[in-house]
């Protein structure tokens, strides 16, 4: 007799369940089919390996097609507390040894600039030099060590017209970002900007590039943003600074005073920022524009780097 299973809408003859050849109980399928789609998941994978190969952004060697990343990157970043960033994000831009000399920026470190520390027995707290001189800023993080491997992808990114690397870059400090922070704790996400001279010379300013993607990753997750959430044009750099390499923070400081400004038309009273930029060394540049925006009327300051120079 033919008829139709109420319940589990799945078509039947007598007791026999014609899909259940296919599908298991519980609607997925059956470990046959899975046995069999692995296989040529993992064929199409190893021809692609073999023809395709990716160039690494760490040493420049050719290495195989990576395998799909085993986590859902949008997912809640509590769902996956064994979550390692370079795992998602980076594996299909890094060999296998780069990605393992790749750092996260994790604890023990500086709960204040983010520091890590170089004792994995160390437990977090405000280092040395943020007592002596406390930040302007609350509170800054960054995604991964500035060690050979990220120092070498960053570079690729901002000067070698390697500006795809704007997407796992940006996607790893979305991840930090809600490790760290409550949508109720940023009303703003500012990119630490460049000088118009600067940015006619590079053609992108690599701070907003990074985070460019993440009100649609936001719209994916539980955050809801509002329009003007991403401001990339609230904060102008009103002259151009000569570059920073072999300078020292108070060096830098000196030479970023009166740098940054509110760019006209924008209000930033009473609200919480989050700067954004791919590096942060000695801090001196977020340091400037924290004191910037501050000084405009901004309620505090936070900081989320890519990459973080450790000393
Ligand atoms: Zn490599
Ligand atoms: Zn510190």
């Amino acid at each position: 007799m033919l008829g139709v299973c109420k319940g589990d809408h799945r078509t039947s003859i007598g007791h026999v369940d014609l899909d259940s050849r296919f599908s298991s109980p519980d609607g997925g399928f059956s470990p046959l089919c899975k046995g069999l789609g692995q296989v040529c998941r993992n064929l199409i994978l190893t021809l692609g390996q073999a023809l395709f190969p990716a160039t690494c952004y760490g040493c420049g060697q050719l290495f195989g097609l990576p395998r799909p990343a085993s986590g859902n990157l949008l997912a809640n970043p509590g769902d996956t507390a064994r979550y390692h960033p370079s795992d998602e994000v980076l594996r299909g831009f890094l060999c296998k040894s780069c990605l393992s000399r790749y750092e996260a920026a994790i604890s023990p470190l500086c709960s204040r600039c983010g520091l890590p520390f170089a004792s994995s027995q160390a437990v977090d707290h405000v280092c040395a030099e943020c007592q002596v001189r406390p930040p302007a800023y609350i509170m800054a993080r960054a995604s991964g060590v500035y060690n050979d491997v990220l120092k070498t992808m960053i570079h690729h990114f901002k000067y070698g017209g390697r500006e795809h690397l704007a997407r796992p870059l940006g996607r790893m400090m979305w991840r930090t970002l809600r490790e760290n922070w409550q949508p109720d704790q940023i009303d703003r996400v500012v990119p630490v900007p460049l000088h118009t001279s600067r940015l006619r010379y590079r053609g992108f300013n690599q701070a907003y590039a990074l985070v460019r993607e993440w009100p649609r990753l936001a719209a994916h997750g539980d955050w809801r943003l509002s329009g003007d959430w991403l401001a990339p044009d609230l904060l102008e750099r009103r002259r151009p600074t000569q570059h920073q390499t072999g300078l020292d923070k108070g060096q830098r400081l000196d030479n970023l005073s009166d740098a940054f400004g509110l760019a006209k038309g924008h209000a930033i009273r009473g609200l919480k920022v989050l700067l954004a930029d791919d590096v942060m060394t000695t801090g001196a540049t977020v340091e400037a524009c924290s004191r910037a925006l501050l000084d405009a009327g901004a309620r505090e300051v936070h900081v989320l780097a890519a990459a973080r120079a450790v000393r």
